[in-house]
């Protein structure tokens, strides 16, 4: 096993990778930009190295300061996380060079997986159902021909895409040129790379992936299904396990398709096969009709993996740096079961009244809530400052519980237990969804928030809220209010005592909502 792990990343995911080699005693080093000097996961780490300016481009996206920051160390490993440069396949092969573990797939797993147009023609090869479309085309004239065949709406998209970006539908042939150019432009801008591909748009899609793993000796399965339709702007926003719509049939359909998908192209480690599933689909089929296809494959840990984590009982994390250390796997499929639910929300620092723009600003209170399955992964501590420099993902908030009925209600009550003043959250949009007769009828579809949601945050913050900034900011110094001085100033409470009892958001609340 590996002595020392260096950990190319930040935030919440740096801090699960070290709680996971801790377990194992396996020493760590965390990497560090100028604005993360005092972060959560450099203290968290047994050694910590700066590597540049807060810009990512010059840090965290920096391969050859990282490769150098694990010389330096004498690490024997490198763990990507996700983000950053965990599906870079120059990075994965540049590891291996520097007589380094990489922590995932293999780089040529990463490269055939990282292109959308090669990854279809391979998976239709290998026999895995893909979304009806046409790849490699280039000539406009060849597009409308290949949409007209399709059938509208169509989806244009880039080959090298990501985060959604050069994507279009298109639901006309007038439509087409348009649409054709601008997901050029944009394609080209982003990643260099102007290829597009065409193909069926299904509108009422659900985001259902499946888990797969993988040890160096050829042993591969599926740890089943994340249903990851509550998306906005094509961001997973909440995620659980086992999907509502999926019978076991299918299920066992889609965990043998991603096995073969990922088998494709050899693959070894933690990845993730997504699918669009359309349930219109799956319930007309007679046998031969497709419900479920391809969309691409994450070469790397997932965000959601925690749910999964909870609901197969299998520590991913452990086993991706078990893998890479070339320990064999001691299981087969039939060895997992899928206990309970699992759910996953993720608490970003944004703005709902202002179209969810990211929130900044010191953390003036963060109390994370505790109980019987809840599990919170977070990067952030109260009197951190979230900072426009990186994602704005404060914490993940994970539950387990018997059935999905109870798992919705620990969620909704962990939420409220959950108490982040300093920066605006989406706690409210979360509880909005939570509680929809939509989201309870596992009827919501990856456009759902966008099309079906009517919510509206609320105009004023609560009473709570205003009565917290006021306390804290009577004890937090150098903050926006200046209250020093008024009649809220409490002797003693100027300084800085993380252990005040008037520093926590409910304990002035003496039960009362
Ligand atoms: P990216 O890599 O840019 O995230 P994906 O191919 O993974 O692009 O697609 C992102 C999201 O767009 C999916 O989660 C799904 O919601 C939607 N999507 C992708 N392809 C289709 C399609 N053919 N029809 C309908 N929705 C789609």
């Amino acid at each position: 096993m590996f002595k020392k792990i260096l950990i190319a990343n930040r935030g919440e995911i740096a801090i699960r990778i070290m709680r996971a080699c801790r377990e194992l005693g396996i020493r760590t080093v965390a990497v560090y930009s100028d604005a993360d000097k005092n972060a959560l996961h450099v203290q968290h780490a047994d050694e910590a190295i700066h590597i540049g300016p807060a810009a990512s481009k010059e840090s965290y996206l920096d391969m050859e300061k990282i490769i150098a920051a694990a010389k330096k160390t004498n690490a024997d490993a490198i763990h990507p996380g996700y983000g950053f440069l965990s599906e870079n396949a120059s990075f994965a092969a540049a590891v291996a060079a520097s007589q380094l573990t990489f922590i995932g797939p293999s780089a040529e797993s990463i490269r055939l997986m990282g292109d959308k147009a090669e990854s279809k023609i391979r998976m239709k090869q290998a026999g895995v159902p893909t979304v009806p479309g046409v790849e490699g085309i280039g000539a406009e004239n060849d597009f409308k021909k290949a949409a007209k065949e399709i059938g509208y709406p169509v989806l244009v998209k880039a080959a090298a895409g990501g985060g959604g970006k050069g994507m279009r539908v298109v639901q006309d042939e007038g439509e087409l040129s348009e649409a054709i150019e601008s997901a050029r432009r944009e394609a080209l801008h982003a990643f260099g790379d102007e290829r597009l591909l065409i193909e069926k748009y299904i509108p009422n899609a659900h985001h259902v992936e499946i888990q797969v793993f993988g040890d160096q000796h050829g042993n591969l399965f599926h740890l089943f299904e994340r249903e990851c339709s509550v998306q906005r702007r094509h961001q997973k926003i909440i995620e659980e396990t086992p999907s509502p719509l999926l019978t076991p049939e299918l299920r066992a359909e889609m965990g043998e398709a991603a096995v073969r998908a990922a088998r494709a192209v050899n693959y070894f480690n933690a990845g993730t096969v997504e699918f669009i599933f359309d349930p219109d689909l799956a319930s007309l089929r007679h046998g031969s009709g497709q419900a479920f296809f391809f969309l691409e494959m994450n070469t790397r840990l997932q965000v959601e993996h925690p749910i999964t984590e909870l609901v197969v009982g299998l520590d991913l994390v452990q086993w991706q740096m078990r893998v890479a250390a070339g320990e064999r796997f001691p299981f087969t499929q039939s060895h997992f079961t899928q206990r309970g639910h699992a759910i996953e929300c993720r608490l970003y620092a944004e703005d709902p009244a202002s179209g969810f723009l990211p929130s900044t600003g010191k953390l003036l209170q963060f109390s994370e809530p505790r109980g019987p399955g809840i599990r919170v992964d977070s990067g952030f501590t109260i009197g951190d400052e979230v900072t426009h420099f990186y994602d704005p993902l404060l914490a993940k908030l994970i539950v387990h519980a018997e059935d999905r009925e109870r798992a919705i209600q620990r969620m909704q009550a962990a939420l409220k237990d959950f108490i982040v003043h300093g920066v605006l959250t989406n706690i409210d949009f979360l509880q909005a969804v939570l509680a929809h007769p939509d989201f309870a009828n596992g009827e919501v579809t990856t456009r759902w928030v966008e099309t079906n949601f009517n919510w509206a945050p609320p105009s004023e913050p609560s009473f709570e809220a205003l009565v917290a900034a006021v306390l804290a900011e009577v004890t937090v110094p150098g903050s926006r209010f200046q209250v020093s001085g008024s009649r809220y100033q409490v002797p003693g409470l100027n300084e800085v005592d993380p252990y005040s009892p008037w520093k926590t958001g409910s304990g002035f609340r003496m039960g009362a909502n």
